[in-house]
């Protein structure tokens, strides 16, 4: 996919021994340019591995193989792979999407958030589901609309990523569902 780099200064090289192994989804509060001079400005000590604009643009900030200054604190986290006492930056890759968190995301903008994430876990091969990828909410209480206040956004995300990844069934496999699907409609008027 087409990534455009907006290099930051707000990260640490490498991760310490750990690696990625969850993607944690935000919203800017605010617009993609915004968050471009805010997250290049070294006063700011914050970042993210990506941000995502409303017309689906994905700007790069921090390398994956490096720590991004995303997700930091940690408050009543509700995430089921937390790691007690490790900073998660160390272990998450951080995208931001465009927006506050009562906008509709567009469709742009979740399909290129849905092939990013597909994109990081299959070169970390982690898994694609609602325990690897997680909002920013569940790691920190006190930012509860991020990175919406419709949560179902994250499922919506999961399912696109995951749907795209599995390869299409052949057509033969295709067929056989369909006959069985025939066969138990036939049977079921039976009844
Ligand atoms: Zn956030």
């Amino acid at each position: 996919m087409n990534i455009i780099q907006k290099k930051s200064p707000n990260f640490w090289a490498g991760r310490k021994g750990y690696r990625p192994e969850g993607v944690v989804i935000h919203i800017m509060d605010g617009t993609l340019v915004g968050t471009d001079s805010w997250f290049a400005n070294p006063a700011s000590l914050v970042s993210s591995h990506y941000g995502i604009g409303r017309t689906g643009e994905v700007h790069q900030y921090v390398k994956e193989e490096d720590t991004a200054w995303h997700a930091g604190r940690v408050d009543a986290a509700v995430w089921k792979l937390i790691k007690p006492n490790i900073n998660p930056n160390l272990y998450t890759v951080g995208i931001e999407h465009e927006g506050k968190p009562d906008d509709v995301w567009t469709d742009a903008m979740k399909q290129s958030s849905a092939e990013l994430i597909r994109d990081i876990c299959q070169r970390w091969q982690i898994p694609i589901d609602r325990n690897h990828i997680v909002g920013h909410f569940e790691i920190f209480s006190k930012k509860p609309n991020c990175p919406a206040s419709n949560k179902k956004i994250i499922d919506e995300l999961v399912a696109l990523a995951g749907g795209q990844q599995t390869s299409h069934p052949s057509q033969v496999e295709e067929g056989v569902r369909k006959i069985e699907e025939g066969l138990a409609q036939i049977k079921n008027s039976l009844k």
